[in-house]
């Protein structure tokens, strides 16, 4: 999922006409002492990271005056936060807290619902995990209609919200979920939603992740890169980002996996679906062989697209062999694999000559696509050691791996010879 930085998504709940504190992001101290005095009341600071639990770990301060801003903006910017580099600090309005709510709709995929849910605690501001199961309290809602007013008020009355209090809270959930709906959110989140002394529901926090898949539906976030890497994206990540935005037919994945060049015993990955990449991958480390990259082309993608997967895996420095892991029947047509792989190595393998290349294919259409590997590879330059194997060998990663090790060592020793 595309997730937001906290002042991100406190910038679409403000369109979206919901109560957030006054408020702006801050790249440096001196910016973040500006704002501070133009809000010109105390104020937090907080580190702008992918991350929860800032408040317990020192990833934010109060500031009374602008020089205090400063100093808490310093300290933060530039230190890390669980893995993630602080770039940005959020400087807002001191809220003057009276309560604590934990508010959030998130998508239950659960076969029985398969719908968004709401899940609402009396007890916010602490992880949501450490929240015993009967104060948190969830409600399937309709994606169309949204939360129905009655459902709200009941739901309210169990969580023990004083009578007085339902109106104003059901009302900040209903709007809530006009913007999980309006942005296309998988997650919207609100910890802590803060009843304040003067009585108002303000989102002191906000954890917005848009769902990957509709990203395009929002050119006004600015989204570059609608996938999770779990760290920033590296130039390998972005050429395989730019293979899937191109052409949304079937999933062509492809992300590195931290490999430095030029070390022995690393192989371009190139597998076929999830599971399939997850056999081969323990397979693999069993011999001792590691994966340059991961790659997933299933989902019934087009011919070039899984051709461009392929050329970008072959293209890897230093990689010792090419693995096509096809661990599972698949119910695609394989010809458009086969048909991609002998176009990548042909362009390929002439300047790697001798490269290990073991091709893996079964299911739909598997008796042409092998028909088209070996006869679209015979006379190929380079192409001395490859092999191709079909459903004899779909789960017999055992033998497989073992294969492409002896096939690696080889190389490793004659090299193209
Ligand atoms: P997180 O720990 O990373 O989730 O950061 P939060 O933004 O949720 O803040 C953690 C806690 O800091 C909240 O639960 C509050 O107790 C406190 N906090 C955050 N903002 C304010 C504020 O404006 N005023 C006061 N008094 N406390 C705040
Ligand atoms: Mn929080």
């Amino acid at each position: 999922m595309a997730k937001l930085l906290e002042y991100e998504g406190k910038g679409w709940l403000r369109e979206a006409g919901l109560a957030v504190p006054r408020g702006r992001a801050a790249g440096t101290a001196e910016e973040a002492a500006a704002v501070a005095a133009e809000l010109a009341c105390p104020v937090v600071v907080k580190a702008q990271v992918q991350a929860g639990g800032r408040g317990k770990s020192g990833g934010l301060a109060m500031a009374d005056t602008s020089a205090e801003a400063a100093a808490a903006a310093s300290r933060l910017l530039g230190s890390e936060f669980k893995g993630g580099l602080v770039r940005q600090v959020l400087v807002e309005e001191k809220l003057d807290i009276a309560q604590e709510f934990y508010a959030g709709y998130t998508v239950n995929t659960g076969r029985e619902a398969r719908c968004p849910m709401l899940m609402f605690s009396p007890d916010g501001g602490v992880d949501i995990e450490s929240v015993p199961e009967e104060r948190l309290f969830k409600l399937l809602v309709s994606p169309t209609q949204g939360p129905e007013d009655a459902a709200l008020l009941a739901l309210l009355g169990r969580a023990e919200i004083p009578p007085e209090r339902r109106d104003a809270l059901a009302a900040f959930l209903v709007g809530l979920f006009r913007a999980y709906r309006a942005y296309d959110c998988f997650t919207l989140e609100i910890n802590p939603l803060i009843l304040t002394g003067a009585g108002d529901f303000v989102a002191a926090d906000c954890k917005m992740e848009i769902d990957n898949s509709s990203v395009f539906r929002h050119p006004e976030m600015g989204i570059e890169v609608a996938r999770d890497f779990g760290h920033d994206p590296t130039e390998l990540d972005l050429i395989g980002w730019g293979i899937e935005k191109a052409d949304q037919r079937g999933s062509g994945f492809l992300m590195g996996m931290g490999y430095g060049e030029k070390s022995p015993g690393y192989i371009g990955y190139h597998p076929i679906g999830g599971g399939s990449a997850m056999l081969g991958m323990d397979a693999l480390s069993k011999v001792g062989l590691k994966v340059a990259n991961y790659a997933d082309t299933s989902g019934n993608p087009v011919g070039s697209k899984i051709y461009r997967v392929a050329k970008v895996i072959l293209s890897q420095p230093g990689i010792e062999g090419y693995l096509l892991g096809g661990f599972m029947m698949a119910n695609q047509e394989q010809w458009h694999h086969a048909h991609a792989i002998v176009k990548a190595l042909w362009e390929t393998l002439p300047h790697r000559p001798g490269l290990p290349c073991l091709l893996l294919l079964c299911g739909n259409k598997e008796e042409e696509s092998l028909a088209i590997l070996r006869e679209g590879l015979v006379g190929l330059p380079g192409g001395e050691r490859i092999e191709i194997y079909g459903r004899e060998y779909v789960t017999d990663t055992e033998f497989i791996a073992r294969r492409m090790l002896l096939m690696v060592e080889e190389y490793q020793r004659l090299g193209a010879g």
